[in-house]
């Protein structure tokens, strides 16, 4: 809890200490609902979820009969901890066999470095984790997913540059397999340049994977870089058209004072946040805890 408030102190500055000063002392009436809005909406929840969201502190307030701004966070917290809760922020492990993640996004967005903390987690609770360097697109990429192999002290599957990326999944289902691995993460290419590409590339993949190992994939890991605010937004849109997106990674959060785009994601494309990253370290992420987050950002 600790970490998610340190963590998310831009965003808390921003949002929390401007809520507190338009809270101060007044009394409940329309304009300081009409403030609240305002700062939501500078916070990048959007305009849409922003009207929802005070839409609905405005009902509980009244419900609460409660006469002063200055009680209002309480009831921001239980609205903005009802609106993020759209379903389950646990990873679907398999207690059998290995549980395959694939993970996309754009480049830049983080998809390495957060493939190389989910490693350290996973690893952190006694499981056996493999890696996949399935965006052979770049050769970087490749060299990256390495480099937090070796980091981590967790094996990765890799092709050459330009190889199929279904073919090093293809691999890493096998050696997963014959290794006794618990979990399987799988990079991707990210260019949403070309839709019909990336479509057609995490089709293939998708093709393996589930001849390979019936019912997987078990998680396909959206992340977004939170810095890009209602950028952001649009790539939900995106992908959830290319790929079924299970869970989203919203990376970098530490570094922006825009937190809020984590309730628009969930509420206006409906997919539940998994997990936040909150710094480039290797213990920089957390599970995903709406009343942490409600908490950090509110109060
Ligand atoms: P990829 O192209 O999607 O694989 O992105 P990378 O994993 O290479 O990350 C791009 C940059 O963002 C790197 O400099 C990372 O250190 C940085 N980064 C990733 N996650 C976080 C985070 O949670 N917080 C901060 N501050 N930086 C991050």
């Amino acid at each position: 809890f600790e970490r998610f408030r340190k963590g998310l102190q831009k965003s808390r500055n921003a949002l929390a200490d401007k809520l507190a000063g338009i809270f101060r002392g007044r009394k409940l009436d329309e304009s300081v609902f009409e403030d609240m809005e305002e700062a939501f909406i500078a916070a990048d929840m959007g305009v849409e979820t922003a009207l929802e969201l005070v839409d609905r502190v405005r009902v509980a307030a009244r419900k609460r009969r409660i006469e002063n701004a200055d009680d209002l966070p309480d009831v921001m917290v239980d609205v903005m901890r009802d609106m993020l809760d759209i379903g389950s922020s646990e990873m679907n492990l398999q207690p059998e066999g290995p549980t395959l993640v694939l993970v996309v996004g754009v480049n830049g967005a983080g998809k390495t470095t957060t493939i190389g903390k989910l490693a350290h987690y996973y690893q952190g609770q006694g499981k056996k984790v493999l890696l996949a360097a399935g965006d052979t697109f770049r050769a970087a990429a490749i060299e990256q997913l390495l480099a937090w192999g070796n980091r981590v002290g967790v094996d990765v599957v890799r092709h050459s540059q330009g190889a199929d990326p279904a073919a090093v999944v293809y691999d890493a289902i096998a050696a997963g397999k014959a290794r006794g691995v618990d979990i399987i993460i799988c990079d991707t290419a990210g260019r949403l340049q070309n839709k019909s590409h990336l479509m057609a590339e995490l089709a293939k993949i998708r093709k393996v994977v589930s001849k390979e190992m019936p019912g997987a994939p078990h998680e396909v890991l959206l992340v977004l870089d939170g810095t890009t605010g209602q950028n952001g937004l649009m790539q939900a849109k995106v992908f959830k058209e290319v790929v079924d997106v299970t869970g989203i990674v919203i990376t970098k959060l530490d570094g922006t004072a825009k937190g809020g785009i984590v309730l628009p994601i969930v509420h206006e494309q409906g997919i539940p946040v998994k997990w936040i990253g909150l710094g480039e370290g290797v213990e920089d992420l957390q599970p995903f805890d709406a009343t942490a987050y409600a908490e950090a950002v509110c109060r």
